[in-house]
């Protein structure tokens, strides 16, 4: 089993992008950090441009995190913009795609005749091409496996004519790529939980809460302070008060809270008096029931 990632150029219907990830782990030649492919992308190849229109982005949590600030607008205000959430029967995790131009160009709405206009906060897909990536599944730490990368030759990209040449390493450091990658290996650990692989779905209210909490990080921020969330967990006041004003601190908070009350992992720890009151609520209900009950992290909720 191996996870791998999709193209910026890529422009295939959800089948059409499975098959095409399975025939990129079969086929591809896969690249290690330190081996070596020619490549340039810059307003003087012929096709500058080209790729940016007509295309699926998908869009992580911190895509969208860095977007937002870039652009000096609120979650809710990107995602309502610059976002399409596909909602499709069974969904197991939230999907957020970059929305494209409703014209028949359907460009990127950060295009520029002068290039990408968000180039030093463009999303990972963007910052990848022509690398693709893919990590094994099939360890006994799951999702962990060892990666690697294979080169995504599109037809319409004349980058691969040019003579720079790099080694998969320099390109990953030339496009900033690491924190994205640490964010992702971050979000992985939701999205690749075991809950799912072993046949888990998430009910609709759930779900809303996981898109919440990754993507729309402001409206999360209030559920964090406006309700009683903070009192029920021992939570360091520092982080706390970097919450408030740091979307990063914040959206490493919504992972952790994520794991535990979507996942019942103890990635948080309930303060004694709401053990103390999810307890007398579990035996409240025990005696309704006239049955054994014991209280679960996916029980608290704000
Ligand atoms: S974000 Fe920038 S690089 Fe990515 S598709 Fe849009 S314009 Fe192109
Ligand atoms: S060289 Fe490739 S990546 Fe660069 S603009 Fe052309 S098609 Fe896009």
């Amino acid at each position: 089993m191996s996870e791998a990632k999709e193209s910026p150029l890529t422009k295939d219907s959800d089948d059409g992008s499975a098959r095409l990830q399975e025939k990129i782990l079969a086929e591809y030649p896969r690249l290690g950090l330190d081996d070596p492919f020619t490549f340039g992308c810059h307003p003087g190849v012929s096709c500058f441009n080209n790729c940016c229109s007509d295309v699926n982005i998908f869009l992580s949590p911190y895509d969208v995190l860095r977007l937002k600030k870039r652009l000096g607008i609120t979650s809710g205000e990107f995602l309502d913009r610059y976002a399409l959430m596909p909602v499709q029967k069974d969904m197991k995790t939230p999907v957020v795609l970059l929305r494209m131009s409703a014209d028949d160009k359907r460009a990127c709405p950060f295009l520029t005749e002068a290039g990408c206009g968000v180039y030093e906060d463009r999303p990972w897909p963007c910052r990848m091409y022509p690398l693709g990536m893919a990590a094994a599944k099939d360890t006994p730490d799951g999702w962990r496996g060892e990666r690697f990368w294979f080169l995504l030759r599109e037809d319409m990209c004349k980058g691969f004519g040019e003579a720079t040449s790099w080694t998969v390493k320099e390109w990953l450091e030339d496009q900033g790529v690491e924190p994205y990658d640490d964010w992702g290996d971050a979000y992985k650990e939701v999205t690749l939980h075991k809950f799912f692989e072993d046949g888990g779905q998430l009910s609709p209210e759930k779900l809303n809460m996981f898109f919440t909490a990754c993507y729309d990080l402001d409206k999360f921020r209030s559920f964090v302070f406006d309700t009683t969330l903070l009192q029920r967990f021992e939570v360091d006041d520092d982080f706390i008060d970097e919450m408030k004003y740091d979307d990063e601190s914040l959206l490493r908070f919504a992972f952790l809270w994520l794991r535990f009350s979507l996942f019942g992992e103890p990635t948080m720890r309930l303060r004694p008096e709401a053990v103390e009151e999810i307890r007398g609520k579990a035996a409240e209900r025990q005696r309704s029931r006239g049955g054994a009950a014991a209280p679960s992290a996916g029980e608290v909720t704000p």
